[in-house]
């Protein structure tokens, strides 16, 4: 039976203020500042020869929203877990939290501006046990 190998995508955006603590003093993002941030998230597996498809796209939506609007409009600094807030520590911050919720978790990125960005690929379970606690 022939399998169909996708990988679907959801972007989002926030907006948000952070400054960099453990960056040297007087590089210019220890400063406060904004970001428009972009992001995406995305699963991978096998086409479900029934449905048609991987997962519902409106499941993803209603998994990634709840976490975006935890970051949305807040200062990311005053954030448990987020007490560095760069883009890639915001990345693994977002997989953390979706991965339980997202069979197939694939990657996350956060674009800091429109030239910069952070591909996050997981701890290396695959988003999809976390249970083993392997993790220190
Ligand atoms: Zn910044």
């Amino acid at each position: 039976m022939q399998s169909h190998f996708v990988e679907l995508v959801k972007d989002f955006r926030f907006e948000a203020a952070h400054w960099l603590p453990n960056v040297p003093e007087g590089h210019k993002c220890r400063r406060m500042h904004g970001h428009s941030f972009r992001g995406e998230v995305a699963v991978r597996g096998e086409i479900d020869p029934r449905t048609g498809w991987l997962i519902d796209f409106a499941d993803l939506r209603r998994a990634v929203d709840p976490i975006v609007h935890q970051l949305d409009h807040y200062c990311l600094n005053e954030i448990e877990g987020l007490e560095n807030p760069t883009a890639e520590m915001v990345a693994v911050w977002i997989w953390k939290k979706l991965a339980p919720q997202v069979p197939g978790l694939a990657r996350v990125t956060i674009e800091e501006t429109c030239t910069s960005r952070c591909h996050y690929f997981g701890d290396g379970t695959n988003g999809t046990d976390g249970t083993d606690g392997t993790d220190g």
